[in-house]
């Protein structure tokens, strides 16, 4: 029997690195897990392209597929929709190929509760000084909408007390391999290890 893959979570506050620290992460050749792509309502940005970076749904196709239980978590951010279709996300694992998510928080809990065996890596900026410099330098937000979008940052890093491991984004390359090192790692995990040995022994 194929043994099952593992699901990895990568998740953090708006603004610390996520999507670049996954871009980084498949634009090398040298990972050895899938990235699966979420589903969202929100507009296409220039470049992006259906199916590599997002599928783009509008608001009634996602919520008939939330009806029908074809999402795996899904969460309302910034006004719009953004999910992880279950499909692929058990197709992959049950292949025996890990898979990983780059998701906000509100998702990634959904998650824990779903699948309380997944890896959670929570991804933190250096300072809370470097956040804010990171979210000012994104975009067009006003000042007034920076200091929300910060409220919003300090309560979501206090979710980290529910994750597995966090790294710091000081640098892509070495967030990279912080957590690659730990998605490499994990396999060695005696729980892990001996679940296949139980099977084994039951088999005997
Ligand atoms: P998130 O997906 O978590 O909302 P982004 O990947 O959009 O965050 O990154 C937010 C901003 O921070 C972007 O302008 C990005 O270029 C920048 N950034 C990401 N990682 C680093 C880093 N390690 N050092 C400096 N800037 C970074
Ligand atoms: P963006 O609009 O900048 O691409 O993404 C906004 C936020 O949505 C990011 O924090 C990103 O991590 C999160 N996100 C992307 N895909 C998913 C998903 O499938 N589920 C959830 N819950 N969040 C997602």
């Amino acid at each position: 029997m194929t043994e099952r893959g593992l699901l990895i979570v990568l998740s953090g506050p708006s603004g610390v690195g996520k999507g670049t620290v996954r871009k980084a992460i498949f634009e090398g050749d040298d990972h050895q897990f899938e990235y699966s792509v979420s589903m969202t309502t929100r507009k296409k940005r220039e470049g992006e392209v259906e199916g590599v970076d997002y599928f783009f749904r509008t608001r009634e196709e996602f919520e008939e597929l939330i009806k029908k239980g074809e999402m795996l978590e899904y969460a309302e951010y910034v006004g719009n929709y953004y999910g992880t279709p279950l499909r692929y996300v058990e197709d992959t694992l049950n292949s025996g190929k890990d898979v990983f998510l780059e998701i906000e928080v509100q998702g990634a809990m959904h998650i824990k509760e779903k699948c309380p065996d997944a890896v959670f890596i929570f991804l933190t900026p250096p300072s809370l000084e470097e956040l804010r410099q990171r979210i000012e330098g994104r975009g067009t937000d006003e000042p007034k909408i920076i200091d929300e979008r910060m409220k919003v940052a300090v309560e979501e890093i206090q979710m980290m007390k529910n994750y597995d491991y966090a790294v710091i984004n000081d640098e892509v390359p070495l967030a990279v391999k912080r957590i690659k090192d730990i998605i490499s790692s994990e396999h060695y995990r005696v729980e892990r290890v001996m679940k296949r040995y139980e099977k084994m022994i039951e088999e005997m």
